[in-house]
């Protein structure tokens, strides 16, 4: 079996991945699942996936103790419409003992929400909020059900405040040109860390609809080649909280992880 390809994606953050919903009203045009769930496995219409659904079976069942972190959601987010679904699950895996790894676009009044259950078990959860922009035109091109960068940059503001642990996902980087200025006003509210990522795999997972795809396709393209990632590298490699996901340190010759779930 070759032991690279088990540690990619998510798998780099965390040791298993927990859901309880299917569809997720953000809409981002580069989502994994909805590539998985909609086109490959066929789970559900393209129509449907918009839509929040709970999977009931995974909402009241008990979890087990992972042997590491464990990932929450990592297939659909935690919006308005599934937030107590969310709140159940989340509390049996701290309720199991786990370390939960909460990954969202985030909601700041779901955060809060998020924050004001859980307080008690801060030291076990780690927040990861994924903010690939601070561009509006950008992100409402890319992700354009998802919370705007204010939302977002509150959310993360507010749990680090709180005295939670914090950390960003910029995965995929939409704006290359604005990624360093982005990093230096998200910093102060991280405590763990921000990791930068590619945007993989866009010919199978973007669907090209008109002209201004291809645009956008071409300038997110020219932003992650391998000559950006090494100019980047040089801009951000001192920091000591940024970590490269996968797709990265393949072009920068990083060590990549040999175990999953190390999140380092
Ligand atoms: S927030 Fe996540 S699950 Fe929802 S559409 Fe975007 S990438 Fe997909």
């Amino acid at each position: 079996m070759d032991k690279k390809a088990d540690i990619r994606g998510t798998r780099e953050w965390a040791v298993a991945e927990v859901n309880c919903s299917r569809g997720c009203p953000h809409g981002c045009r580069y989502c994994y699942a909805r590539y998985d769930q909609v086109i490959r496995r066929q789970l559900i219409p393209e129509a449907d996936w918009l839509k929040c659904c709970d999977l009931p079976g995974e909402i009241d069942k008990s979890r087990p103790l992972y042997d590491g972190q464990v990932m929450f959601p990592a297939a659909h987010d935690i919006i308005p419409e599934n937030l107590e679904s969310c709140v159940k699950v989340i509390g049996k895996l701290l309720g199991a003992g786990n370390r939960v790894l909460i990954v969202s676009k985030p909601h700041l009044d779901c955060i809060q929400r998020l924050c004001r259950e859980f307080y008690d078990c801060r030291d076990r959860i780690l927040f990861r909020f994924t903010i690939t922009a601070r561009n509006a035109e950008i992100l409402s091109f890319w992700e354009p059900g998802a919370p705007v960068y204010q939302e977002r940059l509150m959310a993360l503001r507010s749990c680090y405040e709180r005295g939670f642990i914090t950390s960003v996902s910029i995965e995929p980087m939409l704006h290359r040109e604005d990624v360093v200025q982005m990093v230096y006003e998200l910093l102060p509210y991280v405590s763990h860390s921000i990791w930068i990522g590619k945007m993989n795999r866009i010919d199978t997972r973007v669907s090209r609809v008109n002209a201004q795809f291809d645009k956008e396709i071409e300038r997110i393209t020219l932003g992650q080649s391998d000559q950006e990632l090494r100019l980047l590298y040089e801009e951000l490699g001192h920091e000591d909280k940024i970590r490269w996901k996968e797709s990265v340190k393949e072009v920068l010759g990083l060590p990549l992880a040999t175990k999953a779930g190390l999140d380092l």
